[in-house]
């Protein structure tokens, strides 16, 4: 009898983390915008939409009971808390947008990375560092969408993360976007181009 492929475990998931204000938001929009079949994961969050945030695009904005009834219906492929708001992601978004036959990007934090690799196989993980802690500062600063505590918390918890997230496979330095985007997109190109066996069966069997 032929057995049936899951869609998620054809398709390459891109794993993108790094520390909040790195520029990942930047990266990842310009690279899903000039690389064809890729499709953003978009997570379920309980934050609040920030301004110029839309429901269903930059992510699914759900209460804290909607959030954790999804959880106890075992129905997230991996979540996490982060700054006292929960983040996830639902099997749901990963086969419907793998159904398609694209590739699919996560921006997700160390702890989703890390449930998703234990979780399927064809996970490529990719860490963003900022050039330096400074710099990192500057951007959260210049952004202006955090006050003074939420920057300190970030920076804060970014030197946190950073010990733990010396397993990612790849990793981008951000200084410049523009080389930053060259980067990321020679990785999932050079990811698409590796040798399966269905390749050659594919061949051998038309
Ligand atoms: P993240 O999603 O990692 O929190 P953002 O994409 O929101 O970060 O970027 C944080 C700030 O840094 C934004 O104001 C963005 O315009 C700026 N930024 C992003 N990448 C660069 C870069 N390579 N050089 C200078 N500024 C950058
Ligand atoms: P923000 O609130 O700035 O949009 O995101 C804060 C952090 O949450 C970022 O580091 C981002 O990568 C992470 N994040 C966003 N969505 C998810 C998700 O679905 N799962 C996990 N684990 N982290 C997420």
């Amino acid at each position: 009898m032929a057995t049936v492929t899951p869609p998620e475990q054809e398709r390459l998931l891109f794993v993108v983390s790094a520390p909040s204000g790195t520029g990942k938001t930047s990266l990842c929009t310009e690279v899903v915008q000039q690389v064809p079949h890729l499709s953003f994961s978009i997570s379920h969050t309980t934050r609040q939409p920030r301004q110029a945030e839309e429901q269903g695009k930059n992510y699914y904005f759900v209460s804290r009971e909607e959030f954790m009834h999804l959880v106890s219906q075992n129905k997230m492929a991996e979540w996490t808390e982060i700054y006292g708001n929960y983040y996830g992601t639902s099997k749901e978004t990963i086969r419907c947008e793998c159904s398609k036959g694209d590739d699919l990007f996560f921006d997700i934090d160390e702890r989703g990375a890390r449930q998703l690799s234990e979780h399927y196989a064809n996970v490529i993980t990719i860490l963003v560092l900022p050039p330096s802690l400074e710099v990192l500062k500057k951007r959260l600063i210049e952004r202006k969408t955090e006050d003074e505590q939420s920057v300190r918390k970030r920076l804060n918890r970014a030197k946190e993360e950073l010990k733990n997230m010396s397993w990612y496979t790849y990793v981008i330095v951000n200084d410049s976007l523009e080389e930053a985007v060259l980067h990321l997109k020679s990785i999932i190109f050079a990811e698409r181009c590796r040798l399966g066996h269905s390749i050659i069966e594919g061949l051998l069997h038309e």
